[in-house]
């Protein structure tokens, strides 16, 4: 039994599902970013569900976040039915081209990991916004992800680079999660995700095509050498972190509670608020206290990142 497994039948008492099941869903890819906070206009979602089935993720948790068969009764379906939406790109281009995107700031996304998509499908969107006339262009494409979107990174660095928001900051922002430097954490909680050292070469990667990038410690694990990994990044020019801790009983996107109780068993400490305030200290070493962005706050930089660095 592979430690994802392990974990998988602690949290729902169930066999881990043999494969993942794709569909497709007619469901529109661009949205208002409504409950968001203030500086978000869009979201963009280009599948229901996700494919890397995080058992920490709060989506399933949340009930307006995605359909009840994405998720099940307890959260057990999640990353294992993901409806890929259709025509994606024609509709893309179509948003462009009705100038619906212009100098608008996009989250790029929250609920359904862009990278977790074809290659084919990322590398189509970044040609359409190349082409895209200057004013049919987003002020900011927010791109949240913890997989491997530096096989984009020419084309998102020709993109970037040929965009000027009229507010100065830039043109797209990639929002990395990295939130461990344990690969046996990363194994048994996420089912298809990169492993720490291919997480940190995405980010160089991204640093050297001359790519905004502020690394997300989240949801914040446990870590071997979290000054190390927080110096390189400095070393890469990276002005800021934001960072989450699992979260309960809050006001929104809260870990599941399945989730919780394993933690409360096996890591307590990632739940203890002292433990907590030590990490934020230490990471504070690296960055100055202005720099380790939390929170709701953390999110909104994201905006406008340049405000911060
Ligand atoms: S990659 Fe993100 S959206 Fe997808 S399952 Fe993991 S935490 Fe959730």
């Amino acid at each position: 039994m592979s430690a994802y497994d392990a974990v998988y039948n602690q949290l729902y008492n169930l066999p881990t599902p043999n494969t993942v099941h794709f569909g497709e869903s007619g469901a529109e890819i661009i949205r208002p970013a409504r409950g968001f906070v203030d500086g978000f206009d869009l979201t963009m979602q280009t599948q229901v569900g996700c494919p890397a089935g995080c058992l920490f993720c709060y989506v399933p948790s949340g009930s307006r976040l995605t359909p009840p068969a994405m998720r099940g009764e307890m959260g057990e379906n999640w990353g294992f039915e993901v409806r890929r939406k259709r025509e994606v790109l024609s509709r893309f281009a179509a948003h462009l081209k009705a100038d619906e995107l212009a100098d608008k700031v996009i989250y790029w996304s929250g609920v359904t990991d862009p990278y977790a998509s074809p290659a084919a499908e990322t590398r189509a969107i970044w040609e359409l916004l190349i082409a895209a006339p200057v004013v049919q262009r987003p002020r900011r494409l927010i791109v949240q992800t913890r997989f491997r979107p530096d096989r984009d990174a020419e084309r998102i660095a020709a993109y970037a680079h040929s965009t000027s928001p009229r507010d100065n900051g830039p043109a797209v922002v990639v929002s990395y999660s990295i939130g461990t430097d344990h690969d046996e954490l990363i194994r048994a909680w996420e089912r298809a995700t990169p492993l720490f050292g291919q997480r940190m070469k995405a980010i160089e990667s991204l640093r050297r095509a001359g790519i905004a990038v502020i690394p997300t410690l989240s949801p914040f694990g446990l870590w071997n050498d979290l000054v190390g990994a927080l110096e390189q990044f400095r070393a890469w020019g990276i002005p800021y972190i934001t960072h989450l801790f699992f979260k309960r009983d809050t006001e929104s996107a809260n870990t599941p509670s399945r989730f919780i109780s394993y933690l409360d068993r096996e890591y307590p400490m990632l739940l203890d608020p002292h433990w907590q305030r030590e990490q934020t200290r230490l990471m504070q070493s690296v960055y100055s206290p202005s720099r380790v962005l939390f929170g709701k706050g953390a999110f909104a930089s994201l905006a406008a990142p340049q405000r911060v660095a």
